[in-house]
């Protein structure tokens, strides 16, 4: 494949422009030499709209395990048999605690999760009565939530509860689509993020890699998502959980996570590129690397696997030099960071 001037494709992706299949096909393939050309790449479109600001994004997984659907990545699936904890929608006293937890965690962004294929008339009225009381104590932070297929009405009952965003990702191409669920289909996801978007809320849609796909389904989501025009893009990589069917499933490496990272922020320049699940797991030491592509993290635990500490994620983006959302003058409010240098001055001895 004829090498490609990175800086090209960036002038490109920030005029507006397109990017080819052939060029997608290239970032994907690009030579490990390479890399750190196209994260320079990458991070020219990045620091255009986000400058070097990192946004925080806290889950809460509020109703979790006994959903009816087969999507074989998750853990929460009839289908799995993983050993997670299952419960229904927890209390408002339970969601409050948990929105604290964020705002303590210098989140900007609360995102919580029900498990299931999409909400009853109930469940969307327990969620919207939770909703409005965190809004009422922390107006400022952003709620996301995340229910299944959505009804029209519903957007509107949750919208007028005060939620921000609604996150249902599309996870993969539409032609892998039913290798990986067959309870729904890609046409009934994409409904609901047009749903989520003609009722005013702001959509959040991504993707999950390492199930098998090839990178051409990878290069016709993050297409997908750009016709649609979603506002945030949450790229998770697979946790092949053991008890799920795709467990054992390892593919990926850290090149190949941060060449997808940068696909997807050159071919979605406005979007918030959200590094989601299998974080650690698949970029391990090359984490501080995927913020030159992304915008913007998960902190704490995922659904149902754990995530490092806050105050490692807290510390990396200090030492990148770069800046917590709403928390730009990091320097004065780091709690616990001294005991992370602590532990790192410790491992180096
Ligand atoms: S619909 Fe959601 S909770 Fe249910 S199996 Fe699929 S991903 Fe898991």
């Amino acid at each position: 494949m004829e090498k490609l001037n990175w800086q090209l494709l960036a002038k490109k992706s920030l005029e507006g422009e397109i990017i080819s299949k052939e060029e997608a096909h290239s970032i994907l393939n690009c030579e490990d030499d390479s890399l750190l050309l196209l994260l320079d790449a990458a991070f020219s479109v990045r620091k255009k709209y986000f400058g070097k600001k990192v946004k925080l994004n806290f889950l809460m997984n509020a109703k979790s395990g006994l959903c009816p659907e087969d999507c074989s990545y998750c853990s929460q699936s009839k289908d799995s048999e993983a050993k997670i904890n299952k419960y229904p929608f927890l209390s408002e006293k339970e969601v409050l605690a948990a929105a604290k937890n964020a705002v303590d965690s210098k989140a900007k962004r609360f995102c919580m999760v029900n498990s299931g294929r999409g909400p009853t008339d109930r469940e969307i009225e327990e969620v919207a009565s939770a909703i409005k009381k965190v809004k009422n104590i922390y107006p400022e932070l952003e709620i996301c939530v995340c229910l299944g297929l959505l009804k029209e009405h519903h957007a509107e009952q949750l919208k007028n509860a005060g939620v921000h965003a609604y996150n249902h990702n599309l996870n993969t191409s539409e032609d892998f689509y039913s290798e990986i669920c067959s309870t729904h289909t890609f046409k009934d996801r994409v409904e609901t993020v047009e749903r989520v978007k003609h009722a005013g809320l702001s959509s959040c849609s991504g993707s999950l890699f390492g199930m098998g796909e090839k990178d051409e389904d990878i290069i016709e989501l993050a297409f997908s998502l750009r016709k649609i025009g979603v506002d945030s893009i949450p790229i998770n990589f697979l946790m092949a959980i053991p008890g799920t069917l795709l467990q054992g499933k390892n593919e990926l490496t850290p090149q190949k996570c941060l060449k997808i990272l940068c696909l997807f922020r050159l071919i979605n320049p406005q979007s918030e590129i959200r590094i989601a699940g299998g974080r650690e797991h698949h970029l391990r030491w090359l984490q501080p690397l995927g913020l030159y592509a992304a915008n913007s993290i998960f902190i704490g635990d995922y659904l149902t696997t754990k995530g490092q500490k806050i105050e490692a994620d807290i510390g990396m983006i200090r030492d990148l030099g770069f800046e917590i959302e709403g928390h730009e003058n990091l320097e004065n409010s780091l709690k616990g960071q001294n005991q992370v240098l602590e532990e790192f001055s410790v491992r180096l001895k």
